[in-house]
């Protein structure tokens, strides 16, 4: 794939499920692009299209102009950005170091203070749409950092995605992303309810689902999820662990300001149940396995 040498020198550090397609987006816009990965063999796939591979976040960063990281959670994001052989180690004059994985807002504000002491600027810019968004490029992407920062990342995010919003400060992405991951666990929870219900009054599953989708019981997990849920198809997409990691970081927040989110509660809960079975691996649809193992009944369109 023809880069074009104009254009911002981009580096990407994760190379998962999102981090993968995100990368070969910005490749396929154009920008030059330099990825590092933990496993490093996954990085490989890219080299074909015209990515170089870096051995360490490092040389990534000496070799761009804008870093993303797509990691875990915030001590992953701490381990690539600071630790040894990591991001502020090849950190340079007019660095910008964009995070885009979920992590806590309080996490996301202390690594922003901490770069700026060091010489490189930082956003938060955690993304929703899952994996079937990062790679058809419209995610949705929840910005926390200065407005001239984001300016300087706005072509990199159009890439990426179809909905840039600039929240505000550092964090603030981070903060936006778990109002969103409370939406999307709550909403899951539903269309899993809804579907065990249809199950159970013996109503066939696709004409239920069809029909709902296209009216005030519509959401992005009916239209994309409830699918999945009735055909058994239960990888990720979005883990379940990954899910709880973010809705653990909901409920720290709500529990330091003594605010009280009984539906966030419930579905963490629900989910907990999931890994205590080994299944912290699968999809977060896989909600609906919890829900048909209380009712002791399965709602599905294949035997
Ligand atoms: P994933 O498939 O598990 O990928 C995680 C990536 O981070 C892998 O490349 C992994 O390397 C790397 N990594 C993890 N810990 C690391 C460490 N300590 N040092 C270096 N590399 C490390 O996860 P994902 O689904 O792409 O999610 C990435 C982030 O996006 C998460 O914060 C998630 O919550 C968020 N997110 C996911 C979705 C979704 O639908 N999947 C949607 C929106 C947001 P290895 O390959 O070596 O394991």
């Amino acid at each position: 794939m023809a880069t074009d040498p104009t254009r911002p020198k981009i580096g990407f550090v994760g190379l998962g499920i999102m981090g993968l397609p995100m990368a070969r987006n910005a490749l396929k816009a154009g920008f030059p692009l330099t990825v590092t990965n933990r496993t490093l063999e996954k990085a490989d796939r890219l080299t074909a299209e015209g990515a170089t591979v870096a051995r360490t976040p490092r040389e990534v960063a000496e070799r761009s102009d804008i870093v993303v990281t797509m990691v875990t959670s915030s001590p992953d994001v701490e381990a690539v950005t600071f630790g040894p052989g990591g991001i502020a180690e090849g950190a340079h004059a007019g660095l910008l170091v964009i995070d885009m994985s979920s992590i806590s807002p309080v996490a996301s504000r202390a690594f922003a203070e901490r770069a700026e002491g060091q010489g490189f600027r930082t956003l938060d810019a955690p993304v929703s749409g899952g994996e079937i968004g990062a790679i058809e490029a419209r995610l949705s992407i929840m910005v926390g950092g200065d407005a001239a920062d984001v300016e300087r990342a706005r072509p990199l995010f159009e890439a990426l995605g179809k909905t840039i919003v600039h929240i505000g400060g550092h964090g603030a992405g981070q903060a936006c992303k778990l109002a969103n991951q409370i939406a999307v666990a709550i909403n899951n929870l539903g269309v899993a309810e809804a579907l065990v219900f249809a199950a159970a009054q013996g109503i066939d599953l696709e004409r239920t689902r069809q029909v709902i989708a296209g009216g005030a019981g519509s959401s992005w997990a009916m239209q994309n999820y409830a699918p999945k849920m009735l055909a058994g198809d239960f990888k990720p997409g979005f883990m379940v662990d990954h899910q709880q990691k973010d809705l653990r970081n909901v409920l720290d927040a709500a529990f330091a300001t003594h605010l009280s989110l009984p539906g966030t509660s419930l579905a963490h809960a629900l989910y907990s149940a999931l890994q205590a079975d080994g299944d912290g691996r699968l999809g977060n649809l896989a909600i609906i396995k919890v829900i048909e193992r209380l009712s002791g009944i399965e709602a599905r369109t294949t035997e």
